[in-house]
């Protein structure tokens, strides 16, 4: 009986519960990686993901290779003719794959018409195992993240002193919203230059007839992601060196030409496999015990709250939701994703910034994701699925798992308010307030209506007049709905004419 394993473009981590199995049996157990192409063909990928995720795989490929594994690479149309070919040729009785983090490639996997018998092991790429976070999820009337993080921090005894918070509180958020005003001293990031691995992903996406929508959209160099786990725990380093202490006070800042500000940068590396969650939150809370008299304890709560707190908040309530999730649409929208989504080409100067941003990278920190790029489809009334498939396709850590919580849940609202306690809308003030963005634009941050009103401040309000009714519930939105109220009639009537004609010119207009 033989039994090999199938390693999953974003499983690449020799800790994985599949290779784990097997370790010390790994020179009788054939391994293999697939890059399928009708796969990598679903949407119009930014191309400097599927170079990552490929480059990654390769090189992980090689590790186990060097490590005794006998390992298959191969490039393939589907998943599971390679398959079925290599069960066969290495007489494989039993393959073992590692849960996948996505629904729909789970789905995938039962699927296949396979020669052996499938296991599939739990996931443990994740703090929060599956089953916990369900029982966790099931004794609640509702599932607030503040809650879920507290019980994490206990739970995994991070920044805790005895069972208090350390610092005496559980969060510092307050202190971690700082406009970007007066001259910053930003810290540089690490990148990495491509290796002939990498270079070899590299010139055949650029060229590949199979890509040919994603050369249209997405540049493909200067690649300067890492590939390795070697490199990513040298990301980590570098962030828990030079960036944790002052993660905190320009968290929410955006700032023209700064494409990382002091983020992480990890998500990447989180999302394929190769650094877990949990030594990340040690890597972190341990610089902070040898810093603790000269770091803002602010600064590493931020950061642990993004990991410890959003990130397996997000995974639990994935995999916890009903299957329709996705489809999911609150508020009924479904104007077509404007076209400069994809071609940058707007002279809303914060959305021509960021879009550059990621066409340039294929990332974009959270606030540009979440109150410019997220925040202008919600208020103009864009498809939340439209906008799932854009960020799904542009991202460089884009998987479903994340894209729909953080899309149809946080950014969206689209499914009634089971993630966000209020709709993420906000009108050119916030813009302007955390951003140099409107200091170089045609539009006007402060006018409503007129000529060169910002198109964020009449779809703002176009929005809340829209849908009073369904907000008027939320307590959340109470003040934001007075305010409303207080807009005279005149002006409301021409602030929604605006935003009409708006839409019908600009939004649906061809490219
Ligand atoms: P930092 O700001 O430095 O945060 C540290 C880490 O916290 C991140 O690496 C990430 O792992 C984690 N984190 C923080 N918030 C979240 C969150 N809401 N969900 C999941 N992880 C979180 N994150 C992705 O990993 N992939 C995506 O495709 C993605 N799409 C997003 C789309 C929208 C509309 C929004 C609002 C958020 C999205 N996020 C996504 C969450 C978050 O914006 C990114 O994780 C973060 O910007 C990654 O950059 P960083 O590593 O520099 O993060
Ligand atoms: Fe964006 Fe409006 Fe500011 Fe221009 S004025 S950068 S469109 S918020």
């Amino acid at each position: 009986m033989t039994i090999g394993i199938w390693v999953l473009g974003d499983q690449l981590w020799a800790g994985q519960s599949a290779l784990q199995s097997r370790i010390q049996q790994n020179q009788q157990t054939p391994v293999i990686f697939i890059e399928s192409l009708h796969h990598a063909q679903q949407l119009p990928y930014h191309l400097q993901k599927l170079v990552l995720v490929w480059s990654a795989m390769r090189h992980f490929a090689e590790e186990l290779r060097q490590a005794g594994w006998p390992v298959t690479y191969t490039q393939a149309v589907d998943f599971q003719t390679p398959l079925i070919d290599w069960i066969e040729q290495h007489q494989i009785s039993e393959l073992r794959v590692m849960t996948p983090t996505d629904r729909p490639f789970a789905q995938l996997i039962r699927k296949l018409e396979l020669p052996c018998s499938l296991t599939l092991f739990t996931n443990n790429r994740f703090v929060w195992d599956e089953e916990d976070f369900k029982q966790w999820a099931s004794s609640r009337k509702r599932l607030v993240m503040e809650d879920f993080y507290r019980e994490g921090r206990r739970r995994f005894n991070i920044l805790m002193v005895g069972d208090q918070p350390a610092g005496g509180r559980w969060n510092f958020d307050r202190e971690n919203r700082k406009p970007p005003k007066g001259k910053l001293t930003l810290p540089e990031a690490l990148w990495f230059e491509p290796d002939t691995i990498t270079q070899a992903v590299i010139d055949w996406v650029k060229q590949s007839e199979a890509f040919k929508a994603s050369q249209t959209y997405w540049d493909t160099e200067p690649f300067r992601w890492g590939v390795t786990r070697q490199q990513a725990l040298q990301v980590l380093q570098f962030f828990v060196q030079t960036r944790l202490s002052d993660f905190g006070p320009y968290q929410d800042a955006m700032v023209t030409g700064e494409q990382t500000m002091w983020h992480a940068m990890l998500s990447p590396y989180l999302n394929l496999g190769l650094l877990h969650p949990l030594e990340v939150l040690e890597a972190a809370e341990q610089a902070y015990t040898e810093n603790q008299s000269e770091w803002e304890l602010s600064s590493v709560e931020g950061f642990v709250r993004q990991i410890l707190g959003w990130r397996e908040y997000m995974h639990g309530i994935y995999c916890y939701m009903d299957a329709d999730y996705p489809e999911r649409n609150w508020f009924s929208h479904t104007q077509p994703l404007p076209t400069f989504y994809w071609t940058t080409e707007t002279p809303m100067n914060c959305l021509h910034q960021v879009l550059s941003q990621v066409k340039e990278l294929g990332y974009a920190h959270h606030i540009q994701r979440l109150m410019i790029l997220n925040n202008f489809a919600l208020i103009a009334g864009i498809s939340p699925q439209e906008l799932e498939d854009w960020f799904h396709a542009a991202f460089i850590d884009a998987y479903d798992w994340v894209m729909q919580t953080n899309v149809i849940g946080m950014g969206q609202f689209a499914d009634g308010g089971l993630i966000a306690s209020k709709p993420y809308a906000a009108s050119a003030n916030y813009i302007k307030n955390m951003s140099d963005y409107c200091k170089k634009c045609v539009y006007n941050p402060r006018a409503r209506t007129g000529e060169n009103a910002c198109p964020f401040n009449f779809f703002y309000w176009d929005f809340l007049a829209r849908h009073y009714d369904k907000l008027k519930n939320n307590h959340r939105m109470g003040q934001i709905l007075r305010n409303l109220e207080r807009l005279a009639p005149e002006e409301l009537q021409q602030i929604r004419l605006q935003a009409s004609e708006w839409r019908t010119q600009q939004l649906n207009s061809p490219s």
